[in-house]
C-alpha cells in the first residue's frame, strides 16, 4: 500500500510507492572510473595544466606532489565577485546586483580517483579545503549564505570528469533555507531544544534507517526520503554552521563520507550523485538549524508531477534502502 510521509524539517510530502520499485541492479549508471586515464592532457584540472585554469585562490600541498587540493575561481561563474549586492527595483520587480563567489575545489591531482579511491588523509584534505573557503567567505559582509556541493557525473549536472567540488556564496538566502530556519526556530521556542538534535536522537533510538555512525557523525535515510537511497549525514555535536567543524571532527567526517559513498557505489554500481553541505545563513546565531550533508544518488528523473506539486514519488522504502546500505558497510568493515 502506498503511503504519504511528511518530512518535518523540509516540510515536504513524499509518496512512498514501493510497487514502482526497481531492483538496485537495474540502476547501473556511469562508466567505472577504472576506464579513465590516470592523467588527461586535455583536462583543465589535471597537474601540468594549471595555467589553463582560472585564477588559483588557494592550494594544499604535500611532500611528493606539487599540490593535493587546489581551489580556483570558476572560469564561467554564475555570479561576480567585484560587485556590491545593491538592492533596487520595486515591489513588483525586486532585484539585487549579481554579486557572489563561485569557486571550484579540485579534489586531488588524480583524474581517475573519486573520493572512495583516495586515502583517508586525502579525503581529510578536501574537507579542510572546504572549511578554509567557508571560513574565508563567511567574513565577507556581502555574503549571507554559502553552499558547498559536488555534482558527480553527467546526470548530476557535472561537465568535467576530474573529481571536483564547488562553492557558491550568495548575498541572498533561498526560500528553502529560510523555511528550514523557521521550522527549527519555532521548534526551539516550543521545546527549548534543537529540532535536528532531537531528530537525530530519535533516529538513533529507533535504529531502522541508520546506515553507519562513528564517534562524531551519523548517517541515515530521512523518514520521508524524496528519492531512493537519499542519505543524510549529521554531526552529533550541535552547530548551525559548517565553519564550526573542529579539527578532531575532520577524520570522522572523512570516515563516514567514505563508507556512505562506498556502500552506494557497491550497491548501485557507481551512480551519479549530488552532495550538498547544508549550512545555516552565515549571520544566524548558533542555536537554530544544525548543519548536515545530503547525498542524493541520481537514479530517476524529476517529472511533471513533482514539478506540479512538489510532492516526490519515492519507489522504495527508506528502511529497506538503509538496511541494504548498512549490510554493505558491515561487509566493508569486515563485521560479517
Ligand atoms: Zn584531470
Ligand atoms: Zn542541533
Amino acid at each position: 500500500m502506498p503511503e504519504f510521509r511528511y518530512n518535518i524539517l523540509t516540510q515536504e510530502w513524499v509518496i512512498i510507492a514501493t510497487e514502482r520499485a526497481k531492483r538496485p541492479m537495474e540502476f547501473a549508471q556511469t562508466i567505472p572510473r577504472a576506464m579513465l586515464p590516470k592523467l588527461d592532457p586535455t583536462c583543465p584540472f589535471c597537474p601540468g595544466n594549471e595555467a589553463a585554469t582560472a585564477t588559483e585562490v588557494s592550494r594544499i600541498s604535500r611532500p611528493g606532489v606539487s599540490w593535493q587540493t587546489r581551489v580556483i575561481k570558476n572560469k564561467f561563474p554564475a555570479l561576480q565577485e567585484d560587485l556590491q549586492p545593491t538592492v533596487s527595483g520595486n515591489f513588483f520587480r525586486p532585484k539585487i546586483d549579481g554579486f557572489g563567489i563561485h569557486e571550484v575545489i579540485i579534489d586531488s591531482p588524480y583524474h581517475d580517483r573519486g573520493i572512495t579511491d583516495l586515502s583517508f588523509s586525502d579525503i581529510e584534505t578536501i574537507i579542510e579545503a572546504y572549511r578554509e573557503r567557508y571560513r574565508t567567505h563567511e567574513r565577507d559582509p556581502r555574503v549571507k549564505h554559502i553552499i558547498l556541493f559536488k555534482n558527480n557525473g553527467e546526470k548530476a549536472g557535472s561537465s568535467i570528469i576530474h573529481p571536483h567540488s564547488q562553492l557558491i556564496a550568495t548575498p541572498i538566502i533561498s526560500g528553502q533555507i529560510q523555511g528550514r530556519l523557521n521550522v527549527t526556530k519555532n521548534y526551539r521556542m516550543e521545546h527549548h531544544t534543537c529540532l535536528m538534535c532531537d531528530m537525530v536522537a530519535q533516529e538513533m533510538a529507533q535504529n531502522t534507517r541508520i546506515i553507519y555512525r562513528n564517534e562524531h557523525f551519523v548517517s541515515f535515510l530521512p523518514y520521508a526520503a524524496l528519492s531512493s537511497f537519499h542519505t543524510w549525514i549529521f554531526p552529533l555535536e550541535h552547530h548551525a554552521h559548517f565553519g564550526r567543524l573542529s579539527d578532531n571532527q575532520i577524520p570522522a567526517l572523512a570516515d563516514i563520507l567514505y563508507y556512505v559513498l562506498k556502500s552506494q557505489e557497491k550497491l548501485l554500481n557507481y551512480p551519479d550523485f549530488n552532495f550538498v553541505i547544508r549550512s545555516a545563513p552565515v549571520y544566524t546565531e548558533d542555536v537554530d538549524y544544525h548543519w548536515y550533508i545530503s547525498i542524493i544518488p541520481r537514479l530517476s528523473k524529476t517529472a511533471g508531477f513533482e514539478i506540479g506539486s512538489n510532492i516526490y514519488i519515492n519507489p522504495s522504502l527508506p528502511e529497506a534502502n538503509a538496511l541494504e546500505l548498512r549490510n554493505v558497510v558491515d561487509t566493508l568493515k569486515g563485521l560479517v
